[in-house]
């Protein structure tokens, strides 16, 4: 590993061993020194100790090298949760490849965007999507997919077998890239976020400093790993303080109420929260050992936040973050955390609330939130321009989302410049299917928008106008025609047909008259 070459380099050379910015190197500094305790703990038994997650980590790394992947190469990765889905995360990192995770959700049009734009120089799936996905890889020129299965079964975990369990994880520079998460915008098509090395880590230390990880301290996790919140934020402040992870595939409330009470930290998005509320019985009883909940990825309704602070006696910690950046602003883990509120920003972070003319607004006044710090990534992944729009010329990035900044200091968001819908913790971006649905026989136009759902948050719904009533599609229709090729929470649950969609002045549809309309 990295620290013996280093130890190595500083006997020859007699200077002072420099430390490794590659991210996994800096968590690995911060692994226990008995490496036997517990890492993971999947389902159904199997322990995953430290040193198992050095080993493995080791072996998929010496395999991706054999298979030709140099520093810089991304690794595309569609494949269900399981520690072996994060040590392949970490394994990328060891070899300075740049770790592309993709929602097992996609379906093979979406796939086809995403490999074409990122051109990963290998591609890890699900043993039952090989062969589906084979002839995609390889017009992509990614070669045939290694498979990853949940039940530590796959191309991947054969070939790796008969590699070696140690390995030097590679020397990357802060600035180097580690990840590239895509994320959707109003124009439809999905952007890579590049993220380094120094954005992930100086993410991680902050949060682990600003949300008091201590020793004992145990997570259960149950988000998915291929967003920034169960991947980077959750797994990386766990990996950090040397802390088991209670490991599960997703969020079910049976379960997470079956397992908090040997948990200390939990981490969801609003909708598993609200499902915690709707187990008859859940209560202060199944908290006990829990010292901190947090919430984000979606608004948390300040009625989920009262009615859980009364059924458990905990206050629930929101935070605010995006995939460009991480996290940018916490509610405080000591002091008031106020409901409707994502609190202050994270130390390093520089935010400010702006308005049409670029000045910073008032306390309480609607404005652009824009931030900057040593969170946030370099740019879009091959959009020089698009990168360019979304940066002020003073470095900060303007984030797209709508706030405020009380008083006091604390932030709250209000809205969506970018008009995404959030359901169920997933985002929607409108535009995105409202081209599919504009591309089906009989339709004139359409407008998506959330709408209030109690589980999920929001539900995507779309409004269509058909050239005539008669020969246009159904709901049913325009539903089964969008199945075939949006993942299953982008695919709107309702469908409403309107003569025309409002429009302002200017022929921007009113999406928020439409909201007012049908909410
Ligand atoms: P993503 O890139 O998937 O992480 O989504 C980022 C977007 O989620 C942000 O730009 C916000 O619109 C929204 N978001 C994240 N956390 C919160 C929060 N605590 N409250 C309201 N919106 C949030």
């Amino acid at each position: 590993m990295s620290r013996y070459r280093f130890e190595e380099t500083h006997r020859r050379t007699n200077k002072r061993p420099m430390t490794n910015p590659n991210v996994y190197a800096l968590l690995n500094s911060h692994f226990p020194a008995d490496r036997s305790v517990t890492c993971m703990e999947p389902p159904h038994g199997g322990m995953w100790t430290f040193a198992d997650v050095e080993t493995e980590s080791a072996r998929y790394a010496n395999l991706m090298r054999e298979r030709g992947v140099v520093p810089g190469d991304r690794v595309a990765v569609q494949v269900e949760k399981s520690p072996q889905a994060l040590v392949l995360y970490l394994a990328c990192l060891r070899a300075g490849a740049v770790y592309l995770p993709l929602n097992p959700a996609y379906p093979e049009r979406e796939l086809d965007y995403f490999l074409g734009d990122a051109e990963p120089r290998m591609t890890v799936v699900r043993p039952e999507s090989v062969n589906a996905l084979t002839a995609l890889c390889e017009r992509h020129g990614t070669g045939e997919p290694l498979s990853l299965g949940t039940h530590d079964d796959g191309t991947l975990i054969e070939a790796s077998r008969a590699m070696p369990d140690d390995f030097d994880t590679v020397v990357r520079a802060p600035d180097d890239l580690a990840a590239l998460l895509y994320t959707s915008g109003t124009t439809g098509k999905p952007k890579g976020a590049m993220l380094t090395h120094a954005n992930l880590y100086s993410n991680a230390k902050v949060l682990h400093e600003a949300w008091g990880f201590r020793k004992g301290d145990v997570l259960l996790h149950m988000l998915p790993l291929f967003h920034t919140h169960g991947l980077f934020v959750a797994c990386h402040t766990a990996l950090l303080n040397a802390s088991p992870m209670i490991f599960r595939p997703r969020f079910d409330a049976a379960e997470a109420c079956r397992l908090l009470p040997r948990a200390t930290v939990f981490m969801g998005v609003p909708t598993f929260y609200v499902r915690l509320l709707g187990q008859s019985g859940f209560g202060a009883e199944h908290c006990a050992s829990v010292r901190l909940f947090v919430s984000g990825s979606a608004p948390l309704l300040e009625q989920t936040f009262e009615e859980f602070r009364e059924r458990t006696g905990h206050t629930i910690l929101e935070r605010y973050g995006m995939t460009e950046c991480g996290m940018s602003t916490s509610n405080p883990l000591d002091g008031e955390r106020r409901a409707g509120t994502v609190g202050f920003p994270l130390a390093g972070v520089d935010l400010r609330v702006t308005g049409d003319d670029g000045a910073p607004v008032g306390p309480g006044e609607v404005g652009g939130i824009e931030f900057r710090g040593p969170n946030v990534f370099t740019g879009y992944w091959r959009m020089p321009e698009k990168t360019a729009e979304e940066f002020t010329s003073d470095g900060y990035f303007r984030s797209g989302d709508l706030g405020t900044i009380s008083e006091d200091g604390y932030i709250s968001i209000v809205g969506r410049g970018k008009d995404l819908v959030i359901s169920g913790g997933f985002n929607v971006y409108p535009k995105e299917v409202e081209l599919l649905i504009d591309k089906l026989d009989g339709v004139v136009e359409s407008a998506v928008i959330g709408l209030p759902h109690p589980d999920f948050g929001e539900q995507v719904t779309a409004v269509v106008v058909r050239e005539s009533d008669a020969t246009g599609p159904t709901e049913q229709a325009v539903i089964d025609a969008l199945k075939a090729d949006l993942a299953g929470f982008k695919v709107p649950k309702q469908v409403f047909f309107a003569d025309e969609l409002p429009r302002n002045s200017m022929g921007k549809v009113q999406k928020s008259v439409l909201r007012e309309q049908l909410a």
